[in-house]
């Protein structure tokens, strides 16, 4: 996510970033005088939450209570946080709505390739089967009366990396509306929410990044108000080993790195934790099959870019999109 638009000068901006879910959080609150809210007061109760979140949610830390029910995959239920295990529970929602590309008991695949950490590597080909084997979602047990998770099989592993961070950014929106504040961005690594408009008479403009550069600029915008906005690519978190290409948005069913026809996949939804699911599923699922999974959620819109340099928006963009950068094209699609 780039800004491609800033305040108005009778418009003030406060903004603090902090690093957090591996990666950079950053919030900023939009007010013009006199101040509606203490912005240190929000601030912390953000980077509370953000903190929160990733001690009970984190893959990546061995004391999280995630790492509590993959450490006892195989042996016994562990019984989580009530936010945790819904957040479990709407990521097998998503794993069921679409086709098991959204897989959030791909754990051990994540931790085998290693792809964004030291060990990130292009594992032996018996060992990707092996751990492919240990992703079956279906096989996860809930017990919603004590909020209990089970995985049934010793190795198998949850891993909310393609969800949590929508999560929590729909956490920090809940706490900036309590707190007063109605205009915002909030940008979870590349992950965002909007609140309210920039001003009476004019929406948010979020960029697209360019799919073609890691570190490139905005190609598009979308122009939005209290909406959430996600976007997965393969262009962000990769390694290269013999000329070739691999990236973190995996294929259970293979093993590998998705193979997709699209390089980036925006999705713009009400919430963040659907949206940011989604944004990864549609990515793997690739633009036919995507649309299909589209036609039956009317309240999310997309933009799925090609290798080509097509920007493909859903209907509810038509108005909302522009090019910024050629040779980026728009088309619409039925
Ligand atoms: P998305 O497309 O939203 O998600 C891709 C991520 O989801 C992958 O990295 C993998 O974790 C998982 N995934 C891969 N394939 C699938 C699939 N088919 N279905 C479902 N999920 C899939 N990064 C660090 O470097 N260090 C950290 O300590 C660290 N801690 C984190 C703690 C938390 C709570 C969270 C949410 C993230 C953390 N991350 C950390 C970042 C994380 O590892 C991912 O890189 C990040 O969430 C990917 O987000 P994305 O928007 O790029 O991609
Ligand atoms: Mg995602």
């Amino acid at each position: 996510m780039v800004f491609v638009q800033c305040a108005e000068p009778a418009d003030r901006r406060v903004e603090r970033s902090v690093y957090a879910l591996g990666t950079r959080c950053t919030v900023s609150l939009f007010y013009t005088a006199p101040l509606p809210f203490d912005p240190d007061a929000v601030f912390e109760a953000v980077s509370d939450r953000l903190q929160t979140i990733e001690q009970v949610m984190s893959a990546n830390r061995a004391d999280s209570q995630l790492s509590a029910i993959n450490n006892a995959a195989g042996k016994n239920p562990v019984a989580v946080a009530p936010a945790l295990f819904s957040l479990i529970k709407k990521s097998i929602g998503f794993a069921h709505k679409t086709d098991s590309a959204f897989n959030p008991a791909i754990g051990a695949l994540v931790k085998l390739w290693g792809i964004g950490f030291k060990n990130e590597q292009l594992p032996a080909a018996d060992a990707i089967q092996a751990a492919s084997a240990l992703t079956d979602w279906k096989t996860v047990r809930l017990n919603s009366s004590d909020t209990s998770v089970f995985l049934p099989i010793a190795g198998m592993e949850l891993d909310l990396g393609g969800i949590a961070k929508g999560y929590a950014a729909d956490e920090i929106a809940k706490i900036l509306r309590s707190m007063g504040v109605e205009r915002a961005i909030i940008n979870i690594g590349g992950t965002v929410i909007v609140l309210g408009k920039k001003n009476r008479t004019q929406l948010w403009k979020i960029g697209i990044k360019d799919p073609r550069r890691h570190d490139g600029g905005a190609v598009l915008s979308a122009a939005l108000s209290n909406a959430a906005f996600v976007t997965s690519g393969s262009y962000e978190r990769f390694f290269e080993q013999d000329g070739k290409r691999y990236h973190h948005i995996l294929d259970a069913t293979t093993g590998y790195p998705a193979v997709s026809d699209l390089v980036s996949v925006t999705i713009i939804g009400e919430n963040g934790a659907d949206a940011d699911a989604l944004a990864t599923a549609c990515f793997v699922l690739g633009k036919k099959k995507s649309l299909a999974l589209l036609k039956t959620l009317p309240q999310i819109n997309a933009v799925f870019i090609d290798a080509h340099n097509t920007a493909y928006i859903t209907d509810g963009l038509k108005n909302r999109i522009t090019v910024l950068e050629p040779p980026f094209r728009i088309q619409v699609l039925e």
